[in-house]
């Protein structure tokens, strides 16, 4: 059995709860002493935290190194107001005492919304990262990009940037009622509004449409944006929308989507979304018109 590494000198950083604080992303970070960072290092898809009493924390130091654990190519996020954030790919599972790895569900309720919005920056990076040493096209060796957030290929010259893959959501409204479904991934009970990655080739709106179509049959008008959030899960942007019913029954592929309703506030199903999502957003937004 390993021996556990031991934290020295590393006290955990303050909560960083306050949401007023200012995010400025870069890419190179400055040549002077940065002073103590915030580092958001992921092991696969879990994130370095202190176990706290009080909740989760991120490690906040003057080196990385400091906690002795193996990592490769710390990635410059940017600052928040005065404190530097890096992103970094941990080549180990075994954190130290008194740290563990998090699933960045997990954290939701423990950071802030824009602590939490960067963490799912910072894994998109190291994510990005990990699955673009090689030119996608010729196959050799790339390297980063010296003022891009990109890699390149030295012998090609292709650019690799980060993917972010667009999905639309959309709460289609029928008068004081919407409609949810359950996809088969969910377990009984749970039930959301309707989601879909955004083809080549297709606007946001023809998304909507024909997400919808295919899932449950149903024609809508009137679509229109109400806010997107990015959704590390693992590179996703979701686009939420609201749209009118306009035309058809439900009629369930049977293959995706297991079942499907009409909902109002006075008739819920037992399970929503959690809060972390734009599509309990969509749907409290709704609720709160329609109640
Ligand atoms: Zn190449």
């Amino acid at each position: 059995m390993e021996e556990e590494n031991s934290v020295t000198d590393a006290a955990p950083t303050a909560t960083w709860e306050a949401a007023d604080r200012h995010f400025e992303p870069a890419v190179v970070a400055p040549q002077s002493d940065l002073g103590k960072c915030l580092f958001f290092a992921f092991h696969d898809d879990r994130l370095l935290v202190y176990l706290e009493p009080k909740g989760h924390l991120l490690p906040q130091l003057a080196d990385f190194g400091d906690l002795n654990l193996p990592f490769r190519d710390p990635h410059y996020l940017g600052h928040l107001d005065d404190v530097h954030c890096f992103a970094i790919d941990l080549q180990t599972d075994a954190p130290p005492k008194g740290m563990a790895l998090m699933g960045l569900r997990e954290l939701y309720a423990d950071f802030s919304e824009g602590i939490f919005q960067l963490a799912g920056r910072a894994f998109q990076i190291v994510n990005w990262d990990r699955t673009h040493h090689f030119c996608g096209r010729c196959g050799t060796k790339s390297n980063y990009h010296q003022s891009d957030r990109a890699r390149q290929c030295p012998d090609c010259g292709l650019l690799s940037f980060p993917r972010v893959s667009p999905a639309v959501i959309t709460l289609i409204h029928k008068g004081d009622e919407f409609l949810l479904a359950r996809n088969a991934r969910f377990p009984t009970g749970r039930y959301s509004i309707i989601a879909g990655f955004v083809e080549a080739g297709e606007t946001l709106e023809e998304a909507v449409a024909r997400e919808i179509k295919e899932e449950v049959g149903v024609d809508v008008a009137q679509i229109t944006y109400q806010s997107s959030q990015p959704w590390p899960f693992p590179h996703s942007l979701m686009v939420g929308f609201t749209a009118a019913w306009s035309d058809g029954e439900i009629c369930i592929d049977n293959d995706e989507i297991v079942e499907a309703g009409w909902f109002s506030a006075k008739h819920l199903p037992p399970s929503l979304p959690d809060g972390i999502s734009i599509s309990r957003t969509l749907i409290d937004t709704f609720l709160q018109d329609h109640s």
